[in-house]
């Protein structure tokens, strides 16, 4: 059975479901999700992402990584860790940009935190002896140097609109035989008392479940022991208005269309990963470009250009441009860093 007749019948049964546990089948049901059952990136596949655009994206993640290593004493042993690594590209990189920093790669011991099996086998071409997690939880207890790109924005995600006081929730039914949109009556919701302040009636807010305890594992064990964390992702600092989107083909199309063959993402909130991180520290959300560019990717763009000419030279040049221009990604996508309390910010953001 398809899995769009799969959701028809578990709504027909047991009535209309929220956007989370929608989101939750379409991207990971283990038969027929979007990641479980195939590999999305690059030029052939729905849509492209920093690491794959240029291998300069993961060699400044690495370098701050390992300043970052440097500046905190230079902890032996700690966990150097990806969730979501799609294809193991930005590992690879992080990896390879490390190779000179005397004692870095000894003493790290890479974790991949990854939900699909698909992308497990990829990332074992490219990351060979990485260890796989279900989940951040079961990261070892030791400082951890944590990356995560394009993660975040694919946690489902549940949408409340604003009712007066209360809160309608946004819900996928049946309208005949087809997956349709629908809200349910307004309620009081507890968990979004403090957005009756910064919303009026008929706003749109996103709530994502699974932020808050992902991010406080990840910054329980930086407060704990050590290292830093980068997310980077497309977002604001609050969330307001419908940000819920499926791509395919490199197109935006109908989320509800073809359930587990589009990619479903969603904004991420980085005043509520920001809150989630406490104790740890947060850095300033900085867009990707004015990170990038104080890591020394421009320098890097340069020294690669030298040994490039023709068409190779027009792609690099364009894939630099693509990454931090304020037009493209460059403003797009956001980084916010956790740190310990007493560290320095890691290179590249400020407190
Ligand atoms: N970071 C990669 C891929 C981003 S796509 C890049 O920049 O190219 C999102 C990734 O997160 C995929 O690898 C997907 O399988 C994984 N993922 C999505 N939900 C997850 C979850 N709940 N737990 C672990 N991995 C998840």
């Amino acid at each position: 059975m398809s899995l769009a007749a799969q959701l028809r019948a578990r709504i027909a049964q047991s009535g209309p479901m929220t956007l989370a546990d929608y989101m939750a089948a379409c991207l990971l049901d283990p038969a027929h999700g979007y990641y479980a059952t195939r590999d999305p990136f690059g030029a052939g596949g729905d849509f492209i992402t920093s690491p794959e655009i240029s291998q300069m994206f993961g060699e400044m993640i690495g370098l701050c990584l390992a300043q970052t290593w440097l500046d905190q004493g230079s902890p032996a042993p700690f966990t150097l860790a990806e969730a979501g690594p799609g294809r193991g590209t930005l590992m690879a990189d992080i990896l390879r940009a490390t190779r000179g920093v005397p004692g870095f790669l000894d003493a790290a011991q890479v974790h991949l935190i990854e939900a699909s099996a698909t992308l497990r086998a990829a990332q074992a071409e490219r990351v060979p002896g990485a260890i796989w997690l279900d989940h951040v939880d079961q990261l070892p207890q030791q400082p951890l140097l944590f990356v995560a790109n394009e993660f975040y924005d694919a946690l489902p995600i549940r949408q409340f609109r604003r009712d007066g006081a209360g809160w309608r929730e946004v819900v996928v039914g049946l309208q005949g035989d087809q997956l349709a949109f629908g809200v349910t009556d307004p309620a009081p919701l507890a968990a979004l008392a403090h957005r009756i302040e910064d919303t009026k009636d008929g706003d749109l807010v996103e709530v994502c479940p699974a932020l808050a305890p992902i991010t406080a594992a990840i910054s329980a064990l930086i407060a704990a022991h050590g290292g830093a964390a980068l997310m980077i992702d497309y977002g604001d600092w609050t969330s307001l208005g419908d940000t819920f989107q499926a791509v395919q083909a490199h197109r935006v199309t109908d989320p509800l269309a073809n359930p587990g063959q589009a990619d479903l993402t969603a904004h991420v909130d980085f005043a509520a990963l920001a809150a989630a991180a406490a104790p740890a520290k947060h850095t300033r959300l900085t867009p990707q470009g004015v990170f990038l560019d104080r890591l020394g990717i421009t320098q890097r763009a340069q020294a690669l250009a030298a040994g490039l000419s023709g068409p190779a030279l027009d792609a690099h040049v364009a894939a630099h441009r693509r990454l931090t221009h304020p037009a493209d990604m460059g403003d797009h996508f956001k980084v916010i860093g956790i740190y310990p309390d007493g560290a320095t910010p890691p290179p590249g953001l400020t407190a």
